[in-house]
């Protein structure tokens, strides 16, 4: 569409048309498929959570605009969860920020750190969010393709350093890594941490799936600052509660960085929402609190649920690539045959009454990634099992 002789969607965002996720949603509704295709899932989180949130809707707490940066008893309660669970300590005055979601704290960060023209390196394939974040702020984004070997995909040290140049910015990381699942390795996060601070970079790191990570446990970036103490000024880290506690609606948030760094997010943050999710806060406070076992419990039952996928999907014939984290499994659909992903996907509610994502529309260089498909296992296990049973009967027939 037209408006004085000129496309209305701007030139930064033209390429970004309706997500992946809307068309396959809409495809999973039409045919009554079971939807493996967006990474939600489909029971609620922990029954005291909604309740705490109750209770602060009825006792009038965060009804009205809450503090800027959060309210106090959530940015305390972050700042808690980050020295009990990797020993880090944060300010929660000036070293903690909440915000609508990661995906809120990816766009202001982005916006508040990027210059036109600024070059960003961000691991590919990429949330779709990066993306559009990037280009919002004027930055271009520079690709690093992580490579499956030996089973998992990794991260070729060697391009990534060949990646920065004198016009890069930042590093975007993620891990737990969506699509792949993939954790980075110590090594990996290690010699992230070496480069930029010998490069001066930033790094923005989205770690959202800390606590869904399978083998071992989740080592955030910064921690790496013991190592590269320069590291403090340099790294963004960003998390959420949607996945930790199964409450994907809820949107919030949160930054943790050296108070120079908040202070910047914090400028274009106060001019995306504001603020977001008041009685939500208060809520999500006291889940940051909720004992170990809460956490090692989602964790088993994540685990659980991926082994039950994965089996499913490897005795259907698919190569699977095994994931160490996140809510994702990617897997290969060559051994079937298949040359192409999205038609795969577009073709297999019809054929088998399940939905997945082509992992090519992560990509900016798609190639490697042709035949490569991605699916959700964060459904409840009967509705795993069923998919697992759909795929077996149809491929292997
Ligand atoms: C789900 C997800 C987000 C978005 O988190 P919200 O808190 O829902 O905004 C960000 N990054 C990654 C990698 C995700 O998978």
């Amino acid at each position: 569409m037209t408006a004085m002789g000129r496309p209305l969607l701007n030139r930064r965002l033209a390429e970004f048309g309706t997500t992946i996720f809307a068309e396959m949603s809409a495809l999973a509704q039409r045919t009554g498929a079971i939807n493996l295709g967006q990474g939600f899932p489909d029971t609620d989180g922990p029954e005291e959570v909604r309740e705490a949130a109750v209770r602060a809707l009825r006792d009038g707490r965060g009804n009205q605009y809450p503090p800027g940066p959060g309210v106090p008893e959530l940015r305390q309660a972050v700042a808690d969860h980050q020295q009990r669970f990797h020993g880090l300590s944060h300010d929660p005055d000036t070293e903690v920020l909440i915000t609508a979601g990661a995906t809120e704290a990816i766009a202001a960060t982005l916006l508040a750190l990027l210059e036109p023209g600024d070059e960003v390196i961000a691991l590919e394939p990429y949330y779709d969010s990066y993306a559009a974040g990037i280009a919002m702020a004027g930055g271009l984004r520079v690709p690093v393709t992580l490579r499956p070997y030996e089973g998992r995909f990794r991260l070729d040290l060697d391009e990534l350093r060949a990646a920065v140049t004198p016009r890069t910015r930042l590093i975007l990381l993620n891990t737990p890594h969506n699509p792949t699942g993939t954790v980075l390795t110590p090594e990996e996060l290690a010699a992230v941490a070496e480069l930029a601070c010998e490069r001066e970079l930033l790094v923005v790191t989205d770690e959202v799936y800390e606590h869904l990570v399978f083998e071992g446990d989740h080592l955030p970036l910064a921690t790496f600052a013991s190592r590269h103490p320069d590291l403090r000024d340099r790294v963004v880290t960003i998390s959420s509660a949607g996945k930790t506690f199964s409450y994907t609606g809820w949107k919030v948030g949160w930054v943790t960085a050296a108070p120079a760094l908040i202070s910047a997010v914090r400028s274009a943050k106060q001019y995306l929402t504001y603020v977001s999710a008041g009685p939500f806060q208060y809520a999500v406070a006291e889940a940051l609190r909720l004992p170990d076992t809460y956490f090692t419990d989602l964790r088993a039952d994540l685990r659980q649920k991926r082994d039950i996928l994965a089996d499913g999907l490897r005795a259907a014939g698919f190569e699977v690539y095994q994931p160490a984290g996140t809510y994702f499994i990617t897997t290969d659909i060559a051994p079937l045959g298949e040359k192409d992903a999205y038609d795969f996907c577009r073709a297999l509610p019809e054929r088998c009454g399940v939905v997945a994502v082509p992992n090519s529309v992560f990509y900016d260089n798609p190639d490697t990634a042709r035949t490569h498909v991605r699916f959700a296992f964060c459904k409840r296990a009967e509705v795993l099992t069923e998919a697992a049973t759909r795929l077996r009967t149809t491929f292997t027939h």
